[in-house]
């Protein structure tokens, strides 16, 4: 049995440490916070980022001409998300889409082209504004896939390369997981349209990304 006067001396003895111990928490706290802060990614930090990234090796760079409507040349606002779509014409190769948006008859187009191969093509700077996603096109990078059919399916191929740009692009711009997002998310348009119909899909895509990431 512990006697009242022997709790009453042990408080004695250690209240002192008891306010040190308390000082060390809040400057941990203190720290951790100061540390956190520190490390969020300002939009200008992520832009200057972007303006000074050299894509790896495994892209294949075409950037497309600035013609005022498919590329306007201006510089996004910052990245908030990483938008995924599909190109909706099924067969149709990375080159035939890259090659679309940099013609006259079109005013659309993506950051990427994921093809059939798992090839990717790059057609906008990583700091420019594409013509993607309406309204969202001032702060998000968009990846559009080829796919083989209707269903918007994705093969092996198209799917790992997507999810290795992804991985790469979040943790370029220092985005977590659920800033990874579908074409559909903005606007409610059916595209991708396998991911629209397949949620459960989406998700596993998703942790699919997660697991190749590092810290986030
Ligand atoms: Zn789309």
């Amino acid at each position: 049995m512990i006697y009242p006067y022997r709790i009453e001396q042990w408080k004695k003895r250690f209240r002192p440490f008891g306010v040190v111990i308390k000082c060390i928490l809040f400057l941990l706290i203190l720290l951790i916070i100061f540390l956190l802060a520190s490390n969020r990614m300002t939009p200008e930090k992520r832009l200057q980022i972007l303006r000074e990234t050299q894509v790896p090796e495994w892209i294949n760079v075409q950037l497309i001409d600035v013609d005022g409507a498919s590329r306007r040349g201006e510089e996004l606002q910052d990245v908030q998300d990483i938008v995924i779509h599909y190109v909706a014409n099924p067969g149709a190769t990375a080159q035939n889409n890259r090659d679309f948006f940099n013609s006259a008859a079109s005013n659309v187009s993506s950051h990427f082209v994921i093809g059939l191969d798992g090839e990717i093509i790059q057609c906008i700077p990583l700091n420019e504004k594409c013509s993607a996603s309406n309204w969202r096109n001032l702060d998000s990078i968009s990846i559009e896939v080829c796919h083989p059919d209707e269903s918007g399916q994705f093969n092996d191929a198209s799917y790992q390369s997507l999810v290795r740009l992804t991985a790469w692009l979040c943790d370029l711009c220092g985005l977590k997981n659920d800033h990874i997002i579908r074409h559909y998310d903005i606007t409610g348009k059916m595209c991708p349209l396998y991911y629209v119909e397949h949620p459960e899909a989406w998700e596993q895509f998703r942790r699919d990304v997660k697991s190749t990431r590092g810290f986030f």
